[in-house]
């Protein structure tokens, strides 16, 4: 996407070494119990009312009615009473910014501004991020998050992308596939700008290879084809606007069923980032935006980079001059009648992105999917058990069961009953750790302090 890498590549390299100290939790037992909670296990529709979760290291091992349930003396008890326990949220289409400096990098893409991009997804109880643009070092990143030496939330990654600047033959396109396959990156980032003989040398590699791609839809290839290819998410619902828009009237309706029909046969995922997308066509409201309260944990120079944005809107690739808010509906309708049709959606906003800030985000767009038809239930399953569904040659998460990783929300009122409830939590466990709120609050007051001194 033509104006991420300049967002994204834009400021100071100052180290600092007081925000989130590996160790924060490491002093607390590695025994936990969330006691008389109200857990919604998102393994089914059930509220189990008045349950024990104890979780052991990582993993959640008892999931069992309170007034059955025993509890060791070495256990760290969390009162849950009136409270719901949910499996911690994902952030499907999210990404982390550079951990190596390299030559022509802003001033803000410094060690702090990865290590509060990480803390502030967890502050919003998002416990997976799916990175979805690789840097050099990245690799390392996540490895010292997965074993524990810094915080942040289970990442899995997409390598360096694939677009008509990286990519220049077939051939060249083959053997990145596999270079970015051994290196061991989750999957592969598909960005506009391929050719369709490229887009296919992609395609045919990486199901031989055995990894995954997804993103964007280059427009040479088109959804049709992406979908038919195998892309395994496609997200932004990049493609459907610009294929439907050739239709009119009823037949556009008709083509759109079609569609949603070939979506769903061949199992793609969709992560549909409306929030942004309604910024980035020019149909957001500019000035609520800008009044966002989140934004005062971004660096200065990233949040000027949303306002230039905004200001030279008519120069962005994706603005739709003529007819934003239109091509905003039609994007509801799609999300709309994909979720009717029992399309696989997953949540996810493209943060750090134009006022999508880290976490925040997700909150932003769930209004928006609650808009397009969506439950809360269905909701909050694409952002847990779907997740889980979709890594699941991977690890075991996305609900509140025995054996699965402890990633938790722990939330004040009832979710199922108003989606926005999952914003007022009392803490969030990532891996069997604990960040209770008023910890949560300290950090994000750090992060606020260091960006606006
Ligand atoms: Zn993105």
């Amino acid at each position: 996407m033509k104006f991420i890498l300049p967002l994204l590549l834009s400021c100071s390299f100052l180290a600092d070494s007081l925000l989130l100290p590996a160790t924060a939790t490491s002093s607390q037992p590695s025994l936990f119990a969330f006691t008389n909670v109200n857990v919604i296990p998102m393994n089914s529709e059930a509220l189990l009312k008045n349950y024990t979760v104890i979780v052991r290291d990582d993993k959640i091992i008892t999931v069992s009615p309170s007034s059955e349930t025993e509890i060791s003396s070495a256990t760290q008890v969390i009162d849950g009473s009136d409270k719901y326990l949910l499996p911690g949220l994902a952030e499907m289409h999210g990404h982390i910014p550079p951990s190596k400096r390299t030559a022509n990098m802003p001033a803000y893409f410094d060690d702090y501004y990865v290590k509060s991009t990480l803390f502030l997804y967890l502050s919003a109880g998002i416990t997976t991020v799916r990175g979805m643009l690789g840097y050099p070092g990245q690799l390392e990143l996540k490895k010292r998050i997965n074993n524990g030496e810094l915080i942040g939330p289970n990442l899995y990654l997409a390598g360096p992308s694939f677009n008509g600047n990286t990519v220049s033959s077939p051939d060249q396109a083959k053997e990145r596939v596999i270079q970015q396959q051994k290196e061991g990156w989750d999957l592969l980032k598909i960005h506009p700008g391929l050719t369709l003989a490229e887009y296919n040398a992609i395609a045919e590699t990486a199901h031989s290879a055995g990894i995954t791609f997804g993103g964007h839809v280059p427009q040479d290839v088109g959804i049709v084809h992406a979908i038919k290819s195998g892309q395994k998410t496609i997200d932004h619902i990049d493609g459907y606007v610009s294929y439907l828009e050739t239709f009119e009237g009823p037949e556009q309706q008709t083509k759109l069923d079609e569609i949603v029909r070939l979506t769903k046969k061949h199992d793609v995922w969709i992560v549909p980032t409306q929030a942004l997308w309604k910024t980035i066509i020019g149909a957001a409201d500019y000035e609520t935006l800008q009044e966002y309260e989140e934004l005062k944990y971004i660096p200065e120079a990233v949040l000027n980079n949303y306002i230039n944005y905004v200001d030279n809107l008519e120069n962005s690739a994706y603005y739709d001059p003529v007819n934003a808010q239109g091509h905003a509906d039609l994007r509801q309708h799609i999300l709309s009648e994909m979720n009717k049709a029992g399309v696989k959606i997953l949540m996810g906003t493209d943060a750090p992105q134009l006022f999508s800030v880290p976490g925040f985000s997700i909150h932003r767009e769930l209004p928006l999917m609650e808009e397009a038809g969506m439950t809360p239930y269905q909701i909050i399953e694409s952002g847990t058990r779907r997740v889980g569904e979709y890594f699941s040659s991977r690890d075991n998460f996305g609900t509140i069961t025995v054996g699965e990783r402890a990633d938790l929300i722990l939330i004040n009122h009832n979710p199922l009953e108003d989606i926005s409830h999952i914003k007022n939590h009392e803490g969030v466990m990532v891996q069997g750790r604990w960040f209770s709120r008023k910890i949560i609050n300290k950090k994000l007051n750090e992060i606020k302090s260091y960006y606006n001194e």
